[in-house]
């Protein structure tokens, strides 16, 4: 199944390119704050899975393209990710920093964007900022300290995700938690939907030319080990979402790019990138680095 977000909060799934509204059978409020009713579909999910199934049989669809879509996950308790985990662009990073050394870290939230939305660059006209492309791990059931082997059982299903980077020193969290940073959609496809996880394959466009081109089975640190590691230090909740860490072939995005992802079984979305106004900030002009520091 594909569910999604669309039109300020409406809930829904898709199947072969019509959405069907789910938001009054999950009862859903579009307008709740925070807006969490996709954490409970998740939450609750194998005891909706077959009033869902049967609407999608009998109730009626409307084209997937007269829809906005949103992010699926907009309001999870955490956003997971990965450093450097695949073994080529470990080589490309000439990086130390790979996932088996360093662990994860965490994202803003509310760097979450969707395919409706764009990327909006921070007015830092002389940074390099990258697209990195992942696969983005949901998860299901919660828990810690979650064995490698039991791992599989908490993942609720798959999207596809833009993990937008701002290269330089500073802290990576800040570097990579501008607003609209984390490009997640177009859906969730669940678990059993995508099923062998293992060897998928990811690829990333920039203005339609093929920048990254890869599969899970290079990844350094494996989906199961990803989900055992993050919930050895925190308990992990139903919505949570893991970006999986890129593959090889990063590079900048400009005003002006389209940005493709596609993932086998998972979806494809694209979205445009535009230079904002805002972002700029003393840390990035080194105005107050003291005497002496380089500038
Ligand atoms: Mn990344």
């Amino acid at each position: 199944m594909k569910l999604v977000r669309y039109n300020q909060g409406r809930i829904g799934a898709v199947q072969n390119d019509q959405l069907f509204d789910l938001t009054e059978l999950l009862n859903v409020d579009p307008q709740e704050w925070p807006p969490v009713g996709m954490l409970r579909v998740i939450r609750d999910f194998e005891a909706l899975r077959s009033g869902i199934a049967a609407h999608l049989q009998t109730g009626a669809g409307v084209p997937l393209a007269s829809v906005q879509l949103q992010t699926p996950i907009e309001w999870p308790n955490k956003l997971i990710a990965y450093p450097v985990n695949y073994h080529d662009h470990a080589t490309e990073m000439s990086s130390v920093g790979f996932a088996n050394v360093k662990g994860f870290f965490l994202k803003a939230n509310s760097s979450l964007a969707g395919p409706a939305d764009c990327i909006e660059l921070p007015a830092l006209p002389d940074r390099r900022i990258d697209h990195e492309c992942e696969l983005a791990v949901i998860i299901g059931k919660g828990g810690r300290q979650i064995a490698v082997e039991d791992a599989m059982d908490h993942v609720f299903g798959y999207s596809c995700l833009l993990d937008i980077t701002v290269r330089g020193q500073e802290e990576r969290v800040m570097r990579k938690s501008f607003d609209t940073f984390t490009v997640v959609g177009p859906w969730i496809a669940t678990a059993d939907e995508v099923g062998d996880s293992s060897d998928i394959g990811l690829k990333l466009w920039v203005n339609g030319e093929l920048r990254q081109d890869a599969r899970t089975r290079d990844l350094i640190v494996n989906i199961p080990q990803m989900v055992a590691l993050a919930s050895a230090a925190a308990t992990l909740h139903p919505g949570d979402i893991i970006a999986t860490g890129t593959p090889a072939g990063v590079g900048p995005i400009v005003h002006g790019d389209r940005v493709a992802i596609e993932i086998e079984r998972v979806g494809r979305m694209e979205v445009g990138v535009v230079r904002g106004t805002r972002g700029r900030n003393f840390v990035f002009d080194k105005s107050l680095a003291p005497a002496g520091q380089p500038a």
